[in-house]
């Protein structure tokens, strides 16, 4: 492949998906492109098919039509390795998920030595780079019920870091923490978007959308209302379901 084509292709491609759950359709042919280093918000009312759309793009869910490509690679394909695909596909949910009977950086270090075997020092040396990125470096050898919410989540993105991946997915992941939590999880989101990380977000953080986001994707009843700059579909919406939505998160 050329070096051309190679730039053009999106890092994150998914055509003409479809997901249903026996009879209730909750995607109803979704496509989308994300570019590489591209954040994109993806907004939308609570069950518009949000989250398994997320799912969908490394294959929590099994798409029932449709294809996902993931780094040029078709997750879709039923001869694909998934779990090698997984390896490059970073994901950080609401709840943060860490094991509560290990240390910060043990909760780190398992999945690289499990997962992608590495030794323990090589585990140990990139679970202190990542922690550090985050600015949770002190609470290395801390057990996780210790940490408050926001620093729960910023292990739980040191974690996913720490893997290695091409591409961050990330299902509202601050919506379970208290309000003066959320900014340092943001923060650390801001710089991952700095470095050149390509992300997909589902937030109703609209400040965040507004000021990080490449591109905003409004949702409703499993499709893409509208796709745009966070100029475009915040600020001027086309659709009065996307004006809808926004003028109830005022
Ligand atoms: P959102 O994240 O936008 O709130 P979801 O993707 O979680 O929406 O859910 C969309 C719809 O899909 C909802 O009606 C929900 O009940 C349904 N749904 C999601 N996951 C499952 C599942 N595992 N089994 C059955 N229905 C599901
Ligand atoms: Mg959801």
């Amino acid at each position: 492949m050329s070096e051309k084509s190679l730039a053009a292709r999106p890092e994150i491609d998914v055509r003409g998906l479809h997901k249903s759950f026996g009879a209730n359709e909750v995607l109803k042919g979704i496509d989308l492109e994300i570019n590489q280093g591209e954040v994109v918000c993806v907004i939308g009312p609570s069950g518009s098919g949000k989250s398994t759309l997320l799912r969908c793009v490394n294959l929590l869910e099994e798409p029932t039509k449709g294809q996902v490509f993931v780094g040029g690679t078709e997750l879709t394909d039923p001869d694909v390795d998934i779990d090698a695909v997984r390896r490059r596909i970073g994901m950080v949910f609401q709840q943060f998920n860490l094991f509560p009977h290990l240390t910060v950086t043990e909760n780190l270090t398992l999945p690289q030595r499990r997962v992608l075997r590495r030794d323990k020092a090589q585990a140990a040396k990139v679970a202190a780079e990542n922690l550090e990125r985050v600015g949770l470096s002190e609470k290395a050898s801390a057990y996780p019920a210790s940490l408050s919410g926001g620093q729960q989540q910023r292990v739980a993105i040191a974690r996913a870091l720490a893997m290695g991946p091409e591409v961050m997915l990330f299902d509202e992941p601050t919506s379970a923490l208290d309000p003066e939590l959320v900014g340092d999880v943001l923060a650390v989101m801001r710089m991952l978007a700095r470095d050149g990380m390509t992300m997909m977000v589902v937030t109703h953080e609209m400040t965040f959308a507004r000021e990080v986001a490449d591109r905003v994707v409004f949702m409703d009843g499993g499709v893409i209302v509208e796709d745009g700059t966070p100029e475009q579909v915040i600020g001027n919406p086309r659709h009065e379901r996307t004006r809808h939505f926004l003028s109830r998160l005022l």
